[in-house]
């Protein structure tokens, strides 16, 4: 295999499963990977829901290699990286209060007028601002995924809204995240555009940098990594993300 110095990974469905921690078994595996590599992860999520997901449960004997981790939260967004312990932002696209409430105004719209229902009950506030990006969770924030796995399995009823969303909001990328989210943030913003600014920020090439994620696939959320001419590697879950960062380690 070929030989990467910077290993990005998708949070949800590729490091953990939807919504949930990583393992012990991953926190080691992550651990270890930093000792030699960079590691960046990309999501949809905000910083705190990387402090849940990831950071929480990352138990590094060595904490020295956090320094090779870099996070991308809402999308690439924003950049944060380790110093002096704490976890210091390099830079925050921060929306407007203006960009925000055009946001929410276009998503009422479309709900009224997709013809698309919200499922009840609702599990939590639907709208969450993220700072760099607005999050739409159609069944409420703290859904549990049985709720969430039946309410748009093919996109559709997240594709309607889309349709009514884009024209009023010019200048924004709306895309989908997780099962049942739509994350709104200023065009542009998306996996691709988080491989440029870790190529930029450590003044490295493409062919260095493998992309891991459970939704490469066309309409999937991490398809747009593919852009960015990184390789992808498609995964179905996180233990098979296990199997090939063991794959990595041993390779060197
Ligand atoms: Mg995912």
């Amino acid at each position: 295999m070929q030989t990467f110095s910077t290993i990005a990974f998708d949070l949800d469905g590729t490091l953990a499963e939807s919504k949930s921690a990583i393992t012990e078994e991953m926190s080691g595996l992550l651990c270890s990977l930093l000792g030699h590599h960079n590691v960046a992860v990309v999501s949809g999520g905000s910083l705190q829901q990387f402090q849940k997901q990831l950071l929480g449960h990352l138990a590094c004997q060595n904490p020295e290699v956090l320094r090779n981790l870099y996070l991308f939260p809402t999308n690439g967004s924003a950049l944060y990286v380790y110093k002096d312990n704490i976890w210091t932002p390099i830079y925050q696209e921060l929306l407007t209060d203006a960009e925000k409430s055009k946001i929410l105004s276009a998503w009422d719209k479309a709900l009224s007028e997709s013809g698309v229902a919200l499922p009840t009950p609702s599990y939590g506030p639907v709208a969450e601002d993220r700072g760099t990006q607005i999050t739409f969770s159609a069944c409420g924030q703290e859904a549990p995924i049985s709720a969430k796995e039946v309410w748009d399995p093919d996109q559709k009823k997240r594709m309607a809204i889309r349709e009514v969303m884009l024209p009023l909001l010019p200048g924004f990328a709306v895309s989908f995240g997780g099962m049942t989210s739509v994350d709104v943030t200023r065009a542009g913003i998306d996996k691709a555009y988080a491989m440029e600014k870790i190529m930029n920020y450590l003044h490295i090439e493409k062919d260095v940098i493998m992309f891991v994620g459970d939704k490469l696939d066309p309409g999937g959320n991490d398809f747009a990594a593919r852009r960015s001419g990184v390789t992808c590697i498609p995964v179905a879950n996180a233990s098979d993300t296990a199997k090939l960062i063991r794959k990595i380690i041993s390779e060197g």
